[in-house]
């Protein structure tokens, strides 16, 4: 494991009399990782970066950076470099003088502050652009420059919120390799924020996924998508088919449940209660497959269901069936790959061991 290089510890923030913003955080940032926040909005992603970057003031815990307590430094002598969404560029200076300006700040010597921004406009290749006005950069590009002046004075780690919100899809993307490429060249630490789980799971080492304050779960990509830790992060990372039950067999690992549409399904039990108690089946689309056979020559643990609708995506068939009573299943089927069935014919819906998980309804 690498060292730690930020640490919250039992960290909370209120906001006057309201309810917190962040309950209680643990959670520690990695030298050299690309760490992101993930979570829908208000959930306290901007609020923990606002309190590692000095802007707010826990209210209760500690943070510390390289092992110490950061809580009397002032925002700029944390020397954290921060991109928000809006660039906050200063529109009357050029480029290199946008880039300059954390170094003058700092009191850099002149011929210094030159190399410095020459090196970080490299960085993040505007080599040519040194003497243009934000205003004559497209979106991405003053993008980039927002990010070298948060990498020119060289800081032990880079605070990203949402930097992408303002681009169009096609340049998100685009900057969503580019980040990953910088971080992967650099090696410097990044804290990213973004409510968006396909840009989360593109550019992190790790992701912490917040919900009303609280991390939620804390895992790479993979592993947040394969196994989630509760019914939240299954439905809000991917997507996913999550049917309401209650269980009616379990042991350590697995459960049965009797779903509220009638069939009775095998699950790993993940995060649920015992017999009697309600839960949430999840099952990714992708792994629901789908058969345009009647109910009479269903396999063992197929289950009968109607193709309601069928939308063709190109590269996928997007099928929502009607099953049980009043059950509804979303498949997701590679198309190009045998006939499925067409909407309004019965059809088998089954899917691998393994693949079906239980939750607990409320956490
Ligand atoms: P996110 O970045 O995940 O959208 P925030 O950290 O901005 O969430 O907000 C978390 C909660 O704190 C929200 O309920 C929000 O309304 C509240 N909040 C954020 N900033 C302030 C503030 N300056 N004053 C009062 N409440 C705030
Ligand atoms: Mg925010």
């Amino acid at each position: 494991m690498a060292e730690t290089l930020v640490r919250f510890e039992g960290v909370r923030k209120t906001y006057g009399g309201g309810a917190a913003a962040v309950r209680s955080l643990d959670l520690d940032i990695a030298r050299g990782e690309l760490l992101t926040l993930l979570g829908p909005s208000g959930s306290g992603k901007t609020t923990t970066l606002m309190m590692l970057a000095g802007f707010e003031r826990p209210s209760a815990g500690r943070i510390l950076l390289e092992g110490r307590d950061i809580a009397r430094l002032a925002p700029h002598r944390r020397g954290i470099g921060v991109v928000f969404q809006s660039y906050a560029l200063f529109p009357h200076m050029s480029v290199a003088e946008n880039v300059a300006f954390p170094l003058q700040v700092r009191g850099v010597a002149r011929n210094d502050q030159a190399k410095r921004v020459a090196k970080a406009l490299a960085m993040v290749r505007l080599e040519g652009f040194a003497e243009r006005r934000p205003a004559q950069l497209s979106g991405g590009q003053q993008q980039r420059v927002a990010l070298a002046r948060a990498l020119v004075f060289e800081p032990p780690i880079v605070l990203l919120d949402e930097p992408l919100g303002a681009l169009d899809k096609a340049l998100r993307e685009e900057m969503q390799l580019e980040i990953r490429h910088l971080h992967q060249r650099l090696g410097i630490t990044m804290l990213y924020v973004t409510h968006d789980q396909a840009e989360a799971l593109t550019l992190s080492d790790r992701i912490a996924v917040f919900e009303g304050g609280l991390v939620r779960q804390v895992a790479d990509p993979r592993a947040l998508y394969d196994r989630p830790a509760d019914a939240f992060v299954a439905g809000f990372v991917g997507e996913n088919n999550l049917l309401p039950g209650t269980i009616v067999a379990r042991d350590e690992d697995e459960c049965r449940v009797r779903l509220a549409c009638g069939p009775v399904v095998s699950a790993q039990a993940v995060d649920c209660g015992g017999v009697g108690e309600a839960c949430l089946v999840a099952v990714r689309p992708e792994r629901v497959a789908v058969a345009g056979v009647t109910a009479s020559d269903l396999g063992e643990g197929a289950l009968p269901a109607v193709v309601t609708e069928a939308i063709f995506l190109g590269d996928h068939v997007r099928l929502r069936l009607a099953m049980g009573d009043g059950g509804e299943m979303l498949a997701k089927r590679p198309a190009g790959m045998g006939a499925l069935p067409a909407p309004g014919g019965p059809a088998a819906i089954a899917w691998p061991e393994g693949a079906a998980f239980a939750f607990r309804t409320a956490t």
